[in-house]
């Protein structure tokens, strides 16, 4: 079939997921004249089966909360792809998720595991449950429900969970530990985001954040420039956000601004990182506490963190956060990059106004793929029973994002726009799941 019929048949597929349709549009996009440069691939169905999810769960997660109160929320894994892998991808709890945003960030996932250059599938899924404001034994008991269905899914060979928005170490701990006692075994392959204490990989807190940044770093290199002194905001103030900034402060940046539902926090002292990891990972409250201790700062209660003036912006917090009137704030106040920490937080309009101005754009594809490579490093020492020290983990991710960012580079070269990145990470990460998906067959 081709391009254009193929694409037809998308729409009326995909009619019902608008946000999946404008994903597969996009990327699409870019894959046309790599598919009608090879016959191979358009006579195989590639590009057909690639835009096909593997298999779409959804089920019913019942659970009780501390006052006796039945719930009822809703799980989901979409297994994407798994020609490079097994199926690999984090799960989501939060209340504003639905099908159509897992079909999304499923696919995303295929292209941005297939450039890790390891050899993961891609998924993703999770549910509207919201673990904000409930108590360690209610998120048990969901988790304990979640995994009563999801086990017969999953696995070390099959498909290999990890967190993402709501899901940080306590709920990974909870999840394995159902997993654990629903499969009678200890199988750490099956999720990753463990503590290192029972099977986890060093870095992996760390790796999406640190991995955003080196991944910037390389952009800058290839100006010949480099990340001291710059001026840098990041949204957000979760796991991403927390070491994308720790990374920054630590490589001589400055962070001005850093956000997360209530509002915007910004430090004319720079963000002290400190702070926000003690609110948001120990005691789990919002950011206005920063303020008891830094009283020159101020939190703009409902406001973004896009109107501070910065060179770097890192949008590290959710889905569609950076619209284009931002992104014409940022060009206004002369941002020179913006690198998507967060699993697609720019709109499209935003890009085209960011790119359009000259300024350097890191699709999350690519920027943020460190937390997956990690994990994928995570499964590795799981399988060889061995435990890597920081420093070993930490250099490997350095070198796989500056993998990344060279393949999506000549990728770009290749499709004849070399400073693309977007296009460079959807032609490279394709070129590697097409070549296995020919190998394997029309299975
Ligand atoms: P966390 O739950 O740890 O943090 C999310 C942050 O975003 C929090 O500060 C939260 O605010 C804020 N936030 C959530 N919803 C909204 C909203 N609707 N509007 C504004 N801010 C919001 O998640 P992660 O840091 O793990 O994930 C952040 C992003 O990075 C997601 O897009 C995720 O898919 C992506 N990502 C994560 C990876 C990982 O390894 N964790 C890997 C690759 C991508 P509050 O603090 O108030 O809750």
């Amino acid at each position: 079939m081709d391009a254009s019929g193929l694409m037809a048949r998308v729409e009326r597929r995909w009619s019902t997921t608008p946000g999946f349709l404008a994903e597969i549009r996009s990327v699409v996009a870019s894959l046309v004249p790599v598919v009608d440069a090879s016959p191979e691939l358009a006579s195989e169905g590639v590009l057909e089966r690639l835009l096909e999810p593997e298999r779409v769960l959804m089920f019913q997660v019942p659970w009780r909360a501390d006052d006796g109160e039945v719930h009822v929320n809703r799980g989901y894994r979409v297994q994407f792809n798994n020609a490079l892998g097994p199926y690999k991808g984090g799960l989501r709890f939060h209340p504003d998720v639905d099908l159509d945003l897992f079909l999304s960030l499923a696919f995303e996932q295929v292209l941005k595991n297939s450039l890790t250059g390891l050899r993961l599938g891609g998924a993703k899924g999770g549910s509207d449950f919201e673990p904000r404001g409930r108590s360690d034994a209610e998120v048990a008991r969901f988790c304990f429900s979640f995994m009563t269905e999801l086990h017969h899914h999953i696995g070390a060979a099959v498909d290999v969970p990890a967190g993402d928005i709501g899901v940080g170490g306590r709920e990974i701990g909870y999840l394995f530990g159902a997993y654990k006692r629903l499969v009678g075994r200890f199988e750490p392959g099956a999720l990753t985001g463990k503590d290192p204490v029972w099977g986890g990989s060093f870095v992996r807190r760390e790796a999406t954040g640190y991995g955003l940044v080196y991944f910037v770093r390389e952009m800058l290199r290839a100006r010949g420039d480099d990340l001291a002194g710059k001026r840098a905001v990041v949204s957000g103030s979760g796991k991403v956000a927390i070491y994308a900034m720790e990374k920054l402060e630590q490589l001589g940046a400055q962070v001005a601004a850093c956000s997360d539902r209530g509002g915007a926090l910004v430090d004319p002292d720079g963000i002290d990182v400190a702070i926000v990891k003690r609110l948001k990972e120990v005691e789990r409250t919002g950011l206005a506490g920063y303020l008891e201790a830094r009283p020159r700062a101020r939190y703009l209660k409902g406001a973004n963190a896009w109107a501070e003036p910065c060179q770097l912006a890192l949008p590290c917090a959710t889905q569609d956060e950076l619209g284009v009137r931002d992104a014409r704030r940022l060009v206004a106040n002369g941002v020179q990059l913006v690198a998507e920490g967060a699993n697609l937080p720019c709109t499209a309009d935003a890009i085209s106004a960011l790119t359009g101005a000259g300024v350097a754009f890191a699709p999350g594809k690519a920027a943020n793929a460190g937390g997956v490579a990690t994990s994928g490093l995570e499964m590795q020492q799981n399988a060889a029973q061995q435990a890597w020290t920081f420093e070993d983990v930490d250099a490997r991710l350095q070198a796989i994002m500056a993998g990344i960012h060279a393949s999506c580079r000549q990728a770009a070269e290749r499709s004849g726009s070399p400073d693309d990145l977007r296009t460079g990470a959807n032609v490279a990460g394709f070129e590697r799941v097409a070549r296995a998906m020919l190998d394997l067959g029309v299975v």
